[in-house]
């Protein structure tokens, strides 16, 4: 059976479908290996080309200068159009990515449609404001007449952004792009992974059907050297990036020289506090839980499990009887809870960080290796050490597979401490019976979330993003559209 938009074989490029000039790549599933489809595969003139119209369409076209509720209808079509592909998409992701059915329903496809909604709610609300009257002193004339005048804060959409994606969500990726920058009234060049092109290509039928303006979001493909150019062309004038932290880097150092406005959301190695109070069946059944999440391959899961040593021996044995239950296979069959990892080369570097983690010291709880009968695709056992050190590299190093790390710790402040010492800040999570002393206690971590006692919220009213090197900037929540929106100072006098 022909997997959903796998088809499609052009870019889109100033409302065009565009053959591609790079030939087309084969795209394979990772739980299988078998190739899914054959991509367009841009070259750098297309790229220009990309680029080209999205400037001209901020510059000349009507779409960074209609209202909020005109843009929004425009998106609301967006929203319906969507919906009514999400078993197609869900069925994408299922083959592009490898990821189990139920997260792919819900974490890839249903919410992110959800967010674009809500930052089309957001951005129909989003009006000037209106300062307060304010006097001030006679610049001209020291001592002489005061003034008295009123501001007007407007805001405008920022340009042209170029929107580059990882692998991992490959759909919400580049909706949490598209969508608050496109409310805003910005014009777009996106390029998702080349692992996963489709969920990114499909977008171009959307703008065809909701009969988007040509020019405001063009999709090409293409790797480093085609993310390089959106990174420098002088006609871009932010770049919005979610990948990894090595990258994320040299994004902010190619865009240096012409100034780009940077918002990076990049990677994590947070960590979970399980306090000597914690119901520790429920922790280490949320702990496992969250590491199978996309074959560990999330930026948010907590991946080091900071254990009170009371009660550590029971979290593992807990956490390793959970374990158990994972069903690693093909995602095309419902039962599997965790699919495979996305291509050879990040097997590669989870079997590293395991040889890594056995010749540091580390005790293996389970896992370690590669689940028996699976010789096709590239799956990974779940695996978890017991008697880690933060000072590891897989307690300090961002993994991207099903790697669980338990450190022990005797206080809340260690536990701080140990949380804190790391380089990365996206979230964290804290387990106790004491709700108030694990509020005290998120508030001393360093990273742009912490869930308490399992709470999860809802992304589309909290803002999103990193602490240190996971990131600068924030995705969802009500400012999400102030990314991609300068704001202008309108003064005037009164009498
Ligand atoms: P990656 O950094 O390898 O690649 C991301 C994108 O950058 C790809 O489209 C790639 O082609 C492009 N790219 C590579 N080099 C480039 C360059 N020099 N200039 C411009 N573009 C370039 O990331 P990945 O492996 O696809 O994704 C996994 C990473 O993403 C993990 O680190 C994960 O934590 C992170 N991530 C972060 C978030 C978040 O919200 N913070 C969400 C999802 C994933």
């Amino acid at each position: 059976m022909t997997v959903p938009f796998t088809d499609i074989a052009t870019l889109y490029i100033d409302g065009q479908h565009v053959a591609p000039q790079g030939g087309h790549e084969a795209v394979i599933n990772p739980a299988t290996e078998a190739v899914i489809g054959h991509a367009p595969v841009a070259e750098s003139a297309q790229v220009d080309a990309a680029i080209a119209a999205a400037r001209s369409a901020f510059d000349h076209g009507p779409w960074p200068q209609m209202t909020m509720d005109e843009r929004g209808d425009v998106l609301d079509r967006m929203v319906a159009a969507l919906r009514a592909r999400q078993a197609d998409i869900a069925a994408l992701i299922v083959a592009e990515v490898g990821c189990a059915q139920g997260i792919t329903h819900l974490m890839q496809v249903a919410n992110p449609i959800n967010h674009l909604a809500s930052t089309i709610r957001y951005g129909r609300r989003d009006e000037a404001d209106r300062l307060p009257i304010d006097i001030t002193p006679n610049m001209m004339m020291p001592g002489g007449p005061q003034s008295i005048g009123g501001t007007t804060v407007v805001r405008e959409p920022f340009g042209v952004v170029s929107a580059i994606t990882g692998y991992n969500f490959p759909f919400l990726l580049n909706l949490a792009k598209i969508g608050p920058a496109l409310m805003a009234g910005c014009t777009m060049v996106l390029k998702p992974s080349p692992f996963t092109p489709y969920s990114a290509l499909l977008f171009g039928q959307i703008c065809d059907e909701i009969g988007l303006t040509a020019g405001v979001l063009n999709i090409v493909t293409g790797g480093t050297s085609e993310g390089q150019l959106l990174c420098t062309d002088p006609r871009v004038d932010m770049v919005t990036f979610t990948g990894s932290e090595g990258v994320g880097a040299s994004i902010m150092a190619q865009a240096a020289p012409t100034l780009k406005k940077v918002h990076l959301e990049l990677g994590g190695k947070s960590a979970m506090i399980v306090r000597h109070d914690a119901d520790v069946q429920r922790a280490a059944a949320m702990a496992v839980g969250f590491l199978s999440v996309n074959a560990g391959q999330g930026c948010a899961i907590p991946t080091r499990l900071l254990v009170h040593n009371s009660i550590r021996p029971a979290f593992v044995a807990a956490a390793t009887a959970f374990a158990a239950h994972i069903r690693i296979g093909n995602a095309s069959n419902p039962d599997v809870t965790m699919g495979p990892l996305i291509r050879e080369s990040q097997r590669a570097k989870v079997e590293h960080y395991i040889a890594l983690g056995k010749a540091a010291g580390a005790t293996l709880v389970c896992g370690g290796g590669r689940p028996a009968g699976l010789d096709q695709g590239f799956f990974t056992d779940f695996t978890l050490f017991d008697n880690v050190t933060n000072d590891m590299a897989i307690a300090q190093d961002e993994i991207f597979g099903p790697v669980g790390c338990i450190i022990g710790f005797d206080s809340d402040d260690e536990a701080v401490q140990i949380a804190n010492d790391s380089r990365y800040g996206l979230n964290g999570a804290i387990e106790t019976a004491d709700a108030a002393t694990g509020y005290a206690m998120a508030m001393r971590i360093r990273t742009g979330s912490v869930a308490l006692n399992g709470g999860t919220g809802t992304m589309s009213f909290a803002p999103i993003g990193g602490y240190k090197r996971s990131g600068i900037g924030r995705e969802y929540g009500p400012h999400w559209l102030r990314e991609y929106q300068h704001e202008k100072s309108v003064f005037y006098p009164i009498g």
